[in-house]
């Protein structure tokens, strides 16, 4: 499952990230833009935007109701199905590209000491190049999950 999310959706397109999620996320894209890519790259469109489901071409949406990000994810978790994710932390929160694995050895190179003391897994996004380790972020997905999946 693929998505795009509208421009107020950016902090649930973060989390969609975080959870695995490929998500297209651009805060200035025109609706035209928008709807084309998903049509050309089969994405479902998350929008909170009533003008845009109505306009020609939109077909594959989810119109979001809530504005708070949890509860958007709950809405999501139960009108699609969305199981307990296998692919959490693979995906650059930033440029939403696959991370790449990162040897501890060239991790503890770049990281802060601290990190490299605490952690042992480590991703490199392709794009932006940012190092991911499990961290704070990781702790707050647990959380998240175990309130959207019990
Ligand atoms: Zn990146």
């Amino acid at each position: 499952m693929k998505f795009i999310a509208d421009a107020m959706l950016g902090r649930l397109a973060k989390w969609l990230r975080i959870l695995g999620y490929d998500t297209v996320y651009i805060r200035n894209i025109t609706d035209t833009e928008l709807i084309r890519l998903s049509i050309s790259e089969c994405r479902m469109i998350l929008t909170r935007d009533t003008r845009l489901i109505k306009k020609r071409g939109v077909k594959n949406y989810l119109f979001i109701i809530d504005d708070q990000f949890v509860a958007q994810l709950k809405q999501m978790v139960s009108e699609l199905n969305i199981s307990w994710p296998e692919n959490t932390f693979s995906r650059c929160i930033i440029c939403n590209e696959r991370l790449f694995p990162l040897s501890k050895d060239a991790a503890c190179n770049i990281v802060p000491e601290y990190v490299c003391n605490t952690e042992d897994i480590f991703g490199r996004c392709p794009g932006c190049h940012r190092i991911y380790w499990q961290g704070t972020h990781y702790k707050e997905m647990e959380r998240i999950l175990r309130e959207l999946f019990g």
